[in-house]
């Protein structure tokens, strides 16, 4: 039976291909869902325009949704407004700190704010830390190191 919910409960299963323990419902970039007889559109907002994740995340979304029973499955990219770390759900907060990626701040649109405060290390919640590299493995994160229990961790950054 494909509905919205039954849409929506199928997108809260397909991993986030950067941060496999989020889902894409849960990191906010699943903005919409149109449902129209069998077919559906999806919008999406991706984390980063630079984020080479996006085609792995479109091709995830159409397979799972035609397993749903959807007859066609487009994805439609929106970029405007862009994506805001503030739309990352309590529980992938969380699940990403578990990962041991620090999570985003919440930050109400101040960026530069959040950017300069200590961020907490994941594994000990010091604030003890910096910035060792502002460019991560992906745009979207940031390296820091905890001089407290001496240990590089990832922080995505607040966007
Ligand atoms: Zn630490």
């Amino acid at each position: 039976m494909v509905n919205e919910e039954t849409i929506w409960a199928a997108l809260a299963e397909v991993a986030d291909p950067e941060i496999p323990v989020v889902s894409l419902v849960e990191m906010g970039i699943v903005r919409g869902v149109a449902l129209d007889g069998q077919n559906v559109t999806v919008t999406i907002t991706p984390t980063f325009s630079g984020c080479p994740a996006l085609h792995a995340m479109q091709a995830d979304i159409v397979t799972r949704l035609k397993a749903l029973g959807c007859a066609e499955v487009r994805v439609e990219t929106v970029l405007h407004p862009p994506w805001s770390s503030d739309w990352i759900s309590d529980e992938a907060r969380r699940k990403l700190k578990a990962f041991g990626l620090a999570p985003p701040p919440p930050h109400g649109g101040h960026i530069t704010l959040t950017f300069f405060d200590p961020v907490a290390c994941p594994y000990c919640d010091s604030t003890n830390t910096s910035v060792k590299n502002s460019f991560g493995p992906t745009l979207c994160r940031a390296i820091h190191y905890c001089h407290n229990c001496q240990q590089p961790f990832e922080q995505f950054k607040p966007l």
